[in-house]
């Protein structure tokens, strides 16, 4: 049986981490990896989560099967922060999932058994784990170019082109907010043209919204999508609390679908819930009930807040900073989010690597708060040389 098998090349970007952290130059700068690092080079636990954690120990009784739906309270409590003034609306349901990719995985798979043939748009670049999770749902992906890499700017009338071209019933992955791997969002008069193709030509947005509060804020990086809510009968959403509440490890996402009417809401709930059933019977429970903690205290919500205010203030500071650097790195400062690409190919990549200890994506994508304050000037210093040479 598994003889048969090929190896798998790993993600590239899993390599890189490897490399990292085997090189022992003690000047390595590791901007592969997608965390929150401080200025120090530390991915600390947030104190309001600790304090939850110690809440949880203290409270919890038992460990027993928590149930298919895992905790509803957590997916309710969720709701306001991502759907704002349409956290009510008719038809829209919740279920946790381990992680994002949790979420995106149950949400395609949701979308197969709904209707087979069905085409997700993909702008690209875009996420490393997108296309396997949406083939390994069976379904078929259009690519169009998002982001002109050289031009550093979104390719917006081929975004355009391409919901153009859609088929009605035709899926649309868009980022919510701090789009991975490069940074540049849509605008709110872009997200107003997509919102109204969307509308227009019958496509369902499929949004993806892993990093919401680390961009201009929860509110303001959820604005595109609130807008398709108010304009799209049928919207669904993967979210993740893994970045803005630092639990990366512990899996905490959720899915939610905006299903038109409580009546197919009902029906939805019971695929969906059938589709996690087969996969993980049911989701992880530790820091989601750390979560649903903060959320319902006031006192350790008020300090997520901070928290997380002071995550984005660190990112939009590295961001001026590097961007101040030179012209040619003034758009990182217009971006948003922990990821920016450099205009680098994979050779000058390559040099960073060897002659600076510089870690990133072979893309050109960089974690912009994975490097420690004081490496700024030179990360930045390396990436101009490189450019030059
Ligand atoms: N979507 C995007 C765009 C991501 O960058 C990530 C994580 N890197 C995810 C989803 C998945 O997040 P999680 O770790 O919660 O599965």
């Amino acid at each position: 049986l598994l003889s048969g098998l090929e190896a798998i090349k790993p993600d590239s970007l899993l390599q890189l981490i490897q490399m990292a952290s085997a090189d022992t130059r003690p000047n390595k700068i590791d901007v592969g990896v997608g965390v929150y690092r401080t200025s120090n080079g530390a991915t600390p636990i947030l104190s309001a989560v600790k304090k939850a954690e110690k809440i949880l120990w203290e409270r919890q009784e038992t460990k027993a099967y928590l149930g298919m739906s895992g905790d509803k309270v957590y997916a309710e409590l969720l709701k306001p922060i991502v759907f704002g003034q349409h956290a009510d609306d008719e038809g829209l349901i919740g279920l946790q999932t381990p992680g994002g990719c949790g979420a995106l995985t149950l949400g395609f798979k949701l979308v197969k058994a709904a209707r087979p043939d069905a085409r997700v748009l993909v702008g690209t670049p875009t996420w490393a784990n997108h296309q396997p999770v949406i083939e390994g749902a069976g379904l078929k992906i259009v690519e169009y170019p998002y982001y002109l890499k050289e031009e550093t700017r979104i390719d917006f009338d081929a975004m355009i082109a391409a919901f153009d071209a859609a088929r009605p019933g035709d899926v649309a992955l868009l980022h919510g907010c701090c789009h991975n791997p490069t940074g540049a969002d849509l605008d709110a008069g872009q997200w107003a043209k997509v919102r109204a193709k969307c509308a227009e030509k019958g496509i369902i947005p499929f949004v993806d919204i892993a990093y919401q509060g680390l961009g201009d804020g929860l509110d303001d990086d959820a604005e595109g999508l609130r807008g398709l809510m108010g304009a799209c009968d049928e919207v669904i959403v993967a979210q993740s609390c893994d970045k803005n509440f630092g639990v990366y490890r512990d899996r905490v996402g959720c899915l939610f679908v905006k299903a038109g009417s409580d009546e197919t809401a009902n029906i939805v709930k019971s695929h969906i819930m059938q589709i996690a059933r087969e996969m993980w019977s049911m989701p992880p429970d530790h820091s989601a009930a750390a979560v649903r903690i903060v959320l319902e205290n006031d006192d350790l919500r008020a300090e997520w807040l901070d928290e997380l205010s002071i995550m984005r203030g660190r990112i939009k500071d590295l961001r001026k900073r590097i961007a101040s650097k030179d012209p040619r790195l003034a758009y990182i400062g217009e971006q948003k989010g922990m990821f920016s690409m450099m205009p680098l190919t994979p050779q000058q990549v390559d040099t960073l690597r060897d002659e600076h200890a510089i870690y990133m994506a072979d893309s050109g994508r960089f974690n912009v708060c994975g490097m420690a304050d004081e490496d700024v000037d030179r990360f930045c210093d390396a990436v101009l040389e490189a450019m030059d040479g």
